[in-house]
């Protein structure tokens, strides 16, 4: 059995780990001549670290990952509104890792060049259109620069981990329209500093209209005595433009909302200050979709649920949609069943997802707080209970797949017989 992915980003890259563990050939074809370090932060939960670790990447993932040890939210005055354990301190096996999403990306693909060969990693080849028959499907490229026809694939099953402007999900979804907006502008950006912080702390700062995320992500760093943050600005704003990832923009256009935002624990404006790059990127998803799978084709990671950023959900999710359909694949004795199965497990929880992370995901508390005390409070548990908050993050925890008891106990997604 024969696959080809379309796209090299985190689900992509993964799904061809897996397929290669499960014994499928796998063919990866990428849009973009060189797969590097772009990006910034991305946070992997401990279910996706569970499953990275179980394609072999555990060690080399550890060596560049911070191992989050802290989630603390707090008001836009800086006062704590709930901190809880995460990862190995939360009493999970595995870690939850804050992690560099370009360093990642190169982990994965060394690892995907070595198990699957190099020449089965095909960069440059943007995908234009494809047909399926009862006998398999041929994928069509370009070269995304010049619109020249490249090369025609065949194989016996396509997977679209083409990402949030997915040329696969748009082929099933022709009429679907410009991406939904949730109304709320993001900066990202990174930059090294001193300390940050204990250094192993994610925080989120504000409420609804006016948000930080901040948190260190290299253990390279650490190692040297130093802290790379990622930190995120959000600011409810209109917008029409096209969400893309490398979008630079000057710090003037935001960052006069953050300059009260000097707290005894982090001065917001220093940290923008220090910053040298700054990239806007609209907050969007997509409304769920009762379909992923059509045939011998199916949908996968952020092609299949882009959903907005709130819970730090899309790489992980991504990983483990590989699991899961390589499983499958390995289990069903069909491939259009396979992909039917996959999506079947799949499909329900990644929706209730999407629309939960519109009503703020396990962020809400942060809004509670704004709305019951937004001149601050002396005791947060007149304005929010400990039960109450811990009722919100568990939820979505579970709801995500990713509550400690699940991930500790449940079965491997892919079950390799040796
Ligand atoms: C350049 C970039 C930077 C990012 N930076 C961040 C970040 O800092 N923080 C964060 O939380 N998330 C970031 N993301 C998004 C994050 O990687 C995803 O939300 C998540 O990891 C799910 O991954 P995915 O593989 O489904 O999609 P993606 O990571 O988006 O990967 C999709 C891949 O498909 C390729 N592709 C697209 N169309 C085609 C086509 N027609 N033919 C062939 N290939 C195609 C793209 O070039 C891309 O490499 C970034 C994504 C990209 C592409």
């Amino acid at each position: 059995m024969k696959a080809i992915i379309v796209g090299g980003g985190i689900g992509g890259l993964s799904m061809a780990l897996s397929l290669h563990q499960a014994g499928i050939e796998a063919k990866v074809f990428e849009s973009v001549r060189e797969l590097g370090a772009l990006g910034s932060g991305i946070n992997l939960q401990p279910n996706a670290v569970r499953e990275l670790d179980e394609m072999g990447l555990g060690k080399a993932l550890a060596a560049i990952g911070v191992a989050t040890q802290k989630w603390s939210c707090y008001n836009k005055h800086g006062q704590l509104i709930w901190s809880e354990p995460r990862g190995l301190a939360a009493g999970y096996q595995w870690p939850q890792y804050s992690i560099h999403r370009g360093h990642l990306l190169l982990l994965l693909l060394r690892a995907a060049r070595e198990r699957i060969g190099a020449k089965n990693i095909v960069t440059g080849h943007h995908l234009a259109s494809f047909e399926q028959d009862a006998q398999g499907v041929s994928a069509h490229f370009i070269d995304r620069t010049t619109g020249k026809p490249l090369h025609t694939e065949r194989a016996d099953l396509l997977i679209g981990a083409d990402g949030i402007h997915s040329a696969v999900r748009a082929h099933f979804y022709p009429g679907e329209g410009p991406l939904h907006y949730s109304g709320e502008m993001q900066w990202r950006a990174s930059v090294e500093m001193d300390s940050f912080l204990d250094g192993r702390t994610q925080v989120l700062v504000g409420h609804r209209n006016q948000r930080l995320v901040g948190y260190s992500m290299s253990q390279e760093a650490l190692n040297r005595g130093r802290v790379l943050v990622n930190w995120i600005c959000e600011i409810r704003m209109p917008d029409t433009s096209r969400p893309d990832w490398d979008r630079k923009v000057s710090k003037d256009v935001f960052a006069s909302a953050f300059a009260n935002w000097r707290f005894p624990w982090l001065d917001v404006p220093a940290l923008i200050d220090a910053t040298p790059e700054i990239f806007e990127f609209p907050k969007c998803d997509r409304n769920p979709v009762d379909r992923w799978s059509h045939g011998r084709v199916t949908l996968l990671g952020d092609a299949a649920h882009p959903m907005l950023p709130t819970g730090s959900q899309a790489g992980s999710q991504a990983v483990v949609d590989a699991r899961v359909l390589a499983q499958a694949l390995l289990a069903e004795p069909t491939i259009e069943g396979a992909l039917k199965s996959y999506e079947i497990q799949r499909l329900k929880p990644m929706a209730a997802i999407t629309l939960k992370n519109r009503e703020l995901g396990p962020e809400l508390a942060m809004q509670i707080a704004e709305d019951r005390a937004p001149d601050g409070f002396h005791n947060v548990e007149e304005v929010i209970s400990r039960e109450e908050m811990a009722a919100i993050t568990e939820n979505y925890k579970r709801s995500a797949g990713f509550d400690s008891d699940s991930v500790n106990t449940r079965p491997s997604y892919l079950q390799i017989k040796n």
